[in-house]
């Protein structure tokens, strides 16, 4: 079964199955994966962070995916550091975060992407 649910990102899903009612046990058994996502607006590739207004790619920016996987092993752990074990370095999944980072300092992303969707 596939099935959507509003989160703020992988970890943010699971505890809102565990408000739904599902157990740790039953998370364990029958999940297979998590996957997080955020549509953000891409940077024009001639202009900086506002498209000048005579630029031919104006109001032509295109949005594309973000996705965070948090499935097997990094999801078997996430779920024990949830029910108390210590985080450890063994859990090495890559977070939204972590790729809209990696998005801005490639170009690819205005630098506004980090307010936006990280904000801290
Ligand atoms: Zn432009």
């Amino acid at each position: 079964m596939l099935s959507t649910v509003h989160a703020r990102d992988s970890v943010g899903c699971l505890y809102r199955l565990l408000e739904l009612g599902f157990t740790y046990r039953e998370l364990e058994q029958t999940l297979l994966g998590v996957v997080s996502q955020r549509l953000v607006l891409t940077k024009c590739p001639y202009c900086k962070e506002e498209c000048h207004p005579v630029c031919f790619r104006r109001r032509k920016m295109k949005r594309m995916g973000v996705y965070e996987v948090l499935a097997e092993r990094d999801l078997e752990n996430v779920l024990r550091w949830m029910e108390g074990a210590s985080f450890g370095d063994h859990v090495k999944y890559k977070t939204i975060k972590h790729y809209i980072q990696q998005g801005i300092a490639l170009g690819f992303l205005p630098e506004s992407s980090y307010e936006k969707w990280i904000g801290e």
